[in-house]
């Protein structure tokens, strides 16, 4: 028996055994002389990878929806080049398939090791991960290459470790169809795929396969068990602007909704925890670190957020603010008369969602509350991680 990992064009006719995870239709086709002809894909998966079958003739009819997850085995599958990726197998009449039931437990001996989302990088072609959808976009008609107007739909899913997006082009926007937000799933075959600002996102191709989440599988690796314990706990810390109190720590969500125009001004922060500094007695002091001997200077900016229950002034530097949006590198030595070329950027960050920690202060002369922000963290999953949670905890 091969593995599926091994095997190449040059392979030509092979065994393999592994577990069936999906049974496309049968496709009926016409030969040159009239009589009918009959095709079937599957995808069978081993621990090292999985592969395309194409079944003819009386193979196509033998095997059925019912037999994913159990076992087959193909004596003398000949191998081709795939009309979409990669290599496939072709069985034919003198190729031999036998089916066997096998276990849970069994099953997982056949599957590829399920990857924690945060180790995606753009090293794997494939993978296989499993979480929860926390939002599914609409689906969208857009134009491709030639012209023609394809399907596509995107999907964003979680694991605890992290959150990816995945899209779906042309029909495989169909295999999202049986999912709803809050529904638990396998991802098979997965292909990994780094976008225009680099960042790794997955693609459902014609041999990836979307699957509710079976049994026990989830005990792999580190990962962890598609519950939402610690998105709720975040969301429990999460503050809403409306109740922020002065002189506290606090986290707040919000979508930045405008820039303070000429707000720029040259502060100093701690090293470590990015705190702006105070100074007492020609010390500069952090209020969790003391005195700081090698203090930052860095520009910094206020914006505005709002998370619907109210407004709130964030005073963040441009190191965070990097974090964002791209912000040319503007010179060596920090100075306000740079202020102006970072302006031209800086409209880049209205409507962004952004997860800010950092102390409330008040401002007695305005009366209103200004938050001195340590870090800043990209959001896109608010109002969908509120909706999972209201329907859990509600
Ligand atoms: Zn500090």
């Amino acid at each position: 028996m091969q593995n599926i990992k091994d095997i190449t064009e040059t392979s030509h006719i092979i065994s393999i055994s592994g577990i069936i995870i999906d049974v496309k239709p049968t496709y009926e086709f016409k030969r040159k002389d009239g009589t009918k002809g009959y095709v079937k894909t599957i995808i069978v998966s081993d621990i090292t990878g999985t592969i395309r079958v194409a079944l003819w003739g009386q193979h196509a009819k033998s095997i059925k929806e019912t037999d994913v997850f159990r076992l087959i085995e193909i004596n003398n599958g000949y191998v081709k080049k795939g009309k979409f990726e990669n290599v496939e197998i072709n069985c034919f009449s003198n190729t031999v398939i036998t089916l066997k039931d096998i276990d849970e437990n069994e099953i997982r001996e056949f599957l590829a090791p399920f990857i924690n989302i945060k180790d995606i990088s753009s090293e794997q072609k494939r993978v296989n991960v499993q979480g929860t959808i926390v939002k599914i976009n609409e689906k969208r008609i857009v134009k491709n290459k030639n012209n023609n107007e394809v399907n596509l739909q995107s999907f964003t899913i979680s694991d605890n470790t992290a959150m990816i997006r995945v899209t779906c082009w042309g029909d495989n926007t169909k295999k999202l169809v049986p999912f709803k937000e809050g529904d638990i799933i396998e991802i098979i075959n997965a292909v990994v795929k780094s976008n225009d600002n680099y960042e790794i996102e997955l693609l459902i191709y014609s041999d990836t396969v979307i699957k509710r989440k079976i049994g026990l599988r989830s005990n792999y690796g580190d990962f962890v068990p598609g519950t939402l314990a610690n998105v709720v706990k975040k969301m429990q810390d999460i503050q809403t602007i409306e109740n922020i109190k002065e002189g506290t720590n606090a986290i707040v969500q919000g979508t930045i909704i405008n820039v303070v125009d000429k707000s720029a001004k040259l502060s100093l922060y701690c090293p470590q925890c990015n705190a702006r500094l105070e100074k007492s007695n020609q010390k500069y002091i952090c209020k969790t670190h003391g005195i700081v001997k090698e203090p930052i200077q860095d520009l910094e900016i206020e914006f505005i957020i709002n998370d619907g229950t109210a407004s709130l002034i964030i005073a963040a530097n441009k190191r965070l603010l990097a974090q964002l949006i791209n912000i040319p590198p503007l010179s060596k030595k920090e100075n306000l008369n740079i202020a102006s070329q970072l302006y031209e950027v800086l409209p880049q960050l209205i409507h962004l969602e952004v997860e800010i920690t950092g102390l409330v202060t008040l401002n007695e002369h305005l009366g209103h509350f200004k938050m001195l922000a340590q870090t800043i963290e990209h959001i896109q999953y608010n109002d969908s991680i509120r909706r999972i949670i209201q329907r859990t905890f509600v």
